[in-house]
C-alpha cells in the first residue's frame, strides 16, 4: 500500500515538474508566434498565475482519483474482513489459534456454545486441558504431527469437556500455519458431532441389537462368531453355539398376552447373562429363540456346564404380571470346527440339535451329523400334522381291488391324503413316516378305521357287497384300545365285521411275531380280515403264515413290477401263490400298471389285483360311483377292466 503511494505522489510530482518545465520553456516562443509584442507583454504579466493555476487542477484531479481508488480498495478489504470475522463468530465450528506449544491464543466465540466457557484475553489455557483425560493421548498426537512441518494438516477426533461436565465430541481438522503471516499459529477447526456420535450410536444399536431385551441381534452374533471362529481357528481353539428355544413361551403368550410375553423375555434375557462371562455373546434370534456364543472353550464339556446352568436358571418360576410362570429351555450346542467351519453351517447344526433336546425332553443335546433328519421343515411339517388331524384336513382316498375271477369290485383300500392348505394334496408316503416317529400314527390310524366303516355302511346301502382295507402301523398294533376302537366302530355304523379287512405290513408283523399273532387273533374274534402288507420284501416269513390268522397276502409291487422281465420275481410269485392257497389265504397283487402284468397275474391263479391299470386312489364320492359302473359280462379281463382306467 504504502509503495503504491509513494508511486502516485512521485507522478503527480513528475506530472508537475513537466508541465512546469514545458511551460517555461516553450510559452514564450509559441505566445511570439501568436500574438503581437503587446499582448505578449500583458500575458508574461500573468504567466505566473496561468501556471499556477493549471497546476492546481493537475493536482485536485490527480490527487481526487487515486484518493477514490484507496478508498475503494478499503471497502473491498473492509467488506471481507466482516465478512470473514462473520464466518468465523457464526460458524457452528469453533476456530482455534494456537500456539506451537498449544496454548489457545485465539477461539472463536462460539466455544462458549459448545464447551459453554470462554477463553478471556490473557489467560492462558492449553488445548489439551480441555481434552478429556483419556482421549488426550490421541490428541496429544495429532498436535505433534501438526508441529512437525509447516502447512502440516491432521484430522483428529477427541472428546472435550463441557463445563456442565458433559462431554462433547469433536472432530478437529488443523493446519500448521506457524510460517504464515497472517496467522502465525496453529489453526484448528473443530466441529463439535456430539448428536452425530449419538444418531450413528443409536442407528448401530438397531442394527445390531434386539430391541426389547438390549441384546445383540443375528446380525451382530453372526459378526461376533465370524471373528470368534477366526480366532479359535488361529490357536486352534474351539468355540460353542448354543441354541435356545423356550419350552412353554407360546402358551404363556398365547393366555397372559404380548405385554406378559414381552415382559417374560426380558427376564429370562437378565437370567440369561447371569450364565455368561463377560466375553461371551448373549444374543436374540427373534421370537422365543436365544443363542449364547462361548469363546475360548478349552473342551466341550466346559458348554455343556454353561447348558446345564442355563436350563437350571429358566427351570425356577419366573414372576409375570403377579404370577408365576414356569417355562423351561431346550438347548443345542454346536461346536466349531467339528460341528462347521462356518456360522451359517453351526447355527444349523445348533438348531437341529435343538430340535432334538425339545423332541427328547432332554434339556440340551450335542449335535451329531445323525440328527440332521430333524429339520425344523420337518418339524413344522409335524406340528401342522398335528394340527391337521384336529381339523380334518385329512381324507380318505380309496382305490379299488378287482377280484380276478368275478370281476367285481371285491374291495377298495383306503389311503390317507393330506390336504394341506399352502401346499396342495400331500401323499401318505411323505408324512406317515413323521406320523409314525412322533406316535401322531395312532390317532391317525384310528381316524382311519371310523372313516373307512362310515363309507363301507354308505356304500352297503348304495348296493355295494366289497370291503374297505384300512392300514395299520406298527405302533397303532402298541394300541391298547385298538381292537375295542374297532368293535365299537364297526357296532356304530352297524357294519359286518367282514367288510372290514385292516392291513398290517410284513415288517411290522415280524418285529414281534408272538405280539402280532396275539393281536391278530383278537381281532380275528372281532371278525374282521387281516392282509399281511407289502409281502414278499425278504422277511422270511412264509412260515409264520400258518401262525397267523392272515386272509389276504399282498404282494409287494416289486415283484409285481418284475413280470415279464425278471424270472426270479414271477417264480416267487408263483410259489407264494401256491403256498397261500394250500393254506386257504387269497393274494392280492398290488402296482398292477400294464394289461400284460395282469395278463400272467389272471393266468397264474391271482386272486384279487390293484394298481393303477385298475384305478387310482380316489376320493370317496368318486369311489362310490366307480362302484355302480356295470362290468362287461361276457368280455375278456381287458374288456372288464374297460370302465377302470378312466380314472
Ligand atoms: P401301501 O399300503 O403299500 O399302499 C399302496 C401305495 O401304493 C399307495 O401309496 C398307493 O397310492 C400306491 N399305489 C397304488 N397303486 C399303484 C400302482 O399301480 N403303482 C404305484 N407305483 N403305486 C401304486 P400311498 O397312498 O402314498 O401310501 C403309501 C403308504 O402309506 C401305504 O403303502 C401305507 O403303508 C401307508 N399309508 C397310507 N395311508 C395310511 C393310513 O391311514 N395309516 C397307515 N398306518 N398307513 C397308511
Ligand atoms: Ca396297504
Ligand atoms: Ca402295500
Amino acid at each position: 500500500m504504502s509503495q503504491r503511494i509513494a508511486v502516485t505522489a512521485l507522478r503527480i510530482a513528475l506530472v508537475y515538474a513537466l508541465l512546469g518545465a514545458l511551460w517555461v520553456s516553450v510559452s514564450d516562443l509559441i505566445l511570439s508566434r501568436l500574438v503581437s509584442a503587446d499582448w505578449l507583454q500583458v500575458i508574461h504579466a500573468y504567466s505566473d498565475w496561468v501556471l499556477v493555476a493549471g497546476a492546481a487542477v493537475a493536482l485536485f484531479l490527480l490527487v481526487d482519483r487515486e484518493l477514490r481508488a484507496r478508498q475503494r480498495a478499503e471497502d473491498v478489504v473492509r467488506q471481507s474482513e466482516a465478512r470473514f470475522r462473520a464466518l468465523v463468530q457464526h460458524s457452528a465450528d469453533v476456530i482455534f489459534v494456537l500456539s506451537e506449544e498449544g496454548m489457545i491464543r485465539f477461539a472463536s466465540p462460539n466455544l462458549e456454545t459448545v464447551l459453554g466457557r470462554t477463553v478471556p484475553p490473557g489467560e492462558s489455557l492449553n488445548i489439551l486441558e480441555v481434552v478429556n483425560p483419556p482421549d488426550r493421548e490421541n490428541a496429544a498426537r495429532a498436535l505433534d504431527d501438526l508441529r512437525r512441518e509447516p502447512n502440516a494438516v491432521a484430522a483428529t477426533e477427541f472428546r472435550a469437556m463441557h463445563v456442565d461436565g458433559s462431554l462433547r465430541t469433536l472432530e478437529v481438522w488443523g493446519k500448521n500455519l506457524l510460517l504464515d503471516p497472517t496467522v502465525e499459529g496453529i489453526l484448528l477447526n473443530a466441529r463439535d458431532v456430539t448428536e452425530r456420535k449419538q444418531y450413528e450410536a443409536e442407528i448401530q444399536r438397531l442394527a445390531y441389537f434386539d430391541p426389547l431385551t438390549g441384546l445383540a441381534n443375528r446380525r451382530l452374533l453372526r459378526e461376533r462368531a465370524k471373528q470368534a471362529l477366526a480366532l479359535a481357528k488361529r490357536r486352534a481353539n474351539i468355540a460353542a453355539l448354543l441354541y435356545l428355544d423356550l419350552d412353554r413361551f407360546k402358551a404363556v403368550n398365547d393366555t397372559l398376552g404380548h405385554d406378559a410375553g414381552d415382559e417374560l423375555l426380558q427376564q429370562v434375557a437378565q437370567r440369561l447373562t447371569k450364565c455368561i462371562r463377560d466375553s461371551d455373546t448373549l444374543s436374540r434370534l427373534g421370537g422365543d429363540e436365544f443363542a449364547i456364543l462361548l469363546t475360548e472353550v478349552r473342551a466341550e464339556e466346559d458348554a455343556a456346564v454353561v447348558a446345564r446352568r442355563v436350563v437350571q436358571a429358566l427351570q425356577e418360576s419366573i414372576w409375570v404380571q403377579q404370577q408365576a410362570v414356569h417355562i423351561g429351555t431346550s438347548i443345542g450346542i454346536a461346536i466349531y470346527p467339528r460341528d462347521g467351519t462356518t456360522f451359517e453351517e453351526v447355527i444349523k447344526h445348533a438348531d437341529i440339535a435343538m430340535y432334538r433336546a425339545k423332541q427328547e425332553k432332554a434339556g440340551y443335546q450335542f449335535y451329531r451329523p445323525e440328527l440332521s433328519v430333524y429339520t425344523r421343515e420337518r418339524l413344522v411339517l409335524e406340528e401342522e400334522l398335528r394340527r391337521a388331524l384336529e381339523q380334518n384336513e385329512l381324507v380318505l382316498h380309496y382305490q379299488p381291488v378287482l377280484a380276478v375271477t368275478d370281476r367285481t369290485v371285491a374291495g377298495a383300500e383306503a389311503l390317507s391324503r393330506w390336504l394341506h392348505r399352502q401346499r396342495g394334496e400331500i401323499s401318505a408316503g411323505e408324512f406317515i413316516g413323521i406320523a409314525e416317529e412322533t406316535g401322531l400314527i395312532v390317532p391317525l390310524d384310528r381316524w382311519a378305521v371310523s372313516s373307512a366303516v362310515r363309507l363301507g355302511r354308505a356304500s352297503l346301502q348304495g348296493g355295494w357287497g366289497g370291503w374297505v382295507a384300512v392300514n395299520l402301523s406298527a405302533r397303532s398294533f402298541a394300541d391298547p384300545d385298538l381292537v375295542s376302537h374297532v368293535a365299537r366302530s364297526l357296532e356304530l355304523e352297524g357294519l359286518e365285521p367282514t367288510r372290514l379287512v385292516l392291513e398290517i405290513t410284513e415288517s411290522a408283523a415280524m418285529r414281534n411275531p408272538d405280539a402280532t399273532a396275539d393281536l391278530l387273533h383278537k381281532l380275528k374274534d372281532v371278525g374282521v380280515l387281516v392282509a399281511l402288507d407289502d409281502f414278499g420284501m425278504g422277511y422270511s416269513s412264509l412260515a409264520y403264515l400258518k401262525r397267523f390268522p392272515v386272509d389276504i397276502l399282498k404282494l409287494d409291487k416289486n415283484f409285481t413290477r418284475g413280470i415279464g422281465s425278471d424270472a426270479k420275481d414271477e417264480r416267487l410269485i408263483e410259489a407264494v401263490i401256491t403256498l397261500a392257497h394250500s393254506l386257504g389265504v387269497q393274494v392280492l397283487a398290488e402296482g398292477v400298471e400294464q394289461q400284460t402284468q395282469l395278463n400272467w397275474l389272471v393266468s397264474e391263479g391271482c386272486d384279487l389285483v390293484q394298481g393303477y391299470l385298475i384305478g387310482k386312489p380316489r376320493p370317496s364320492a368318486e369311489f362310490e360311483i366307480v362302484q355302480r359302473v356295470p362290468f362287461d359280462a361276457d368280455g375278456s379281463a381287458a374288456m372288464a377292466y374297460r370302465p377302470f382306467p378312466e380314472y
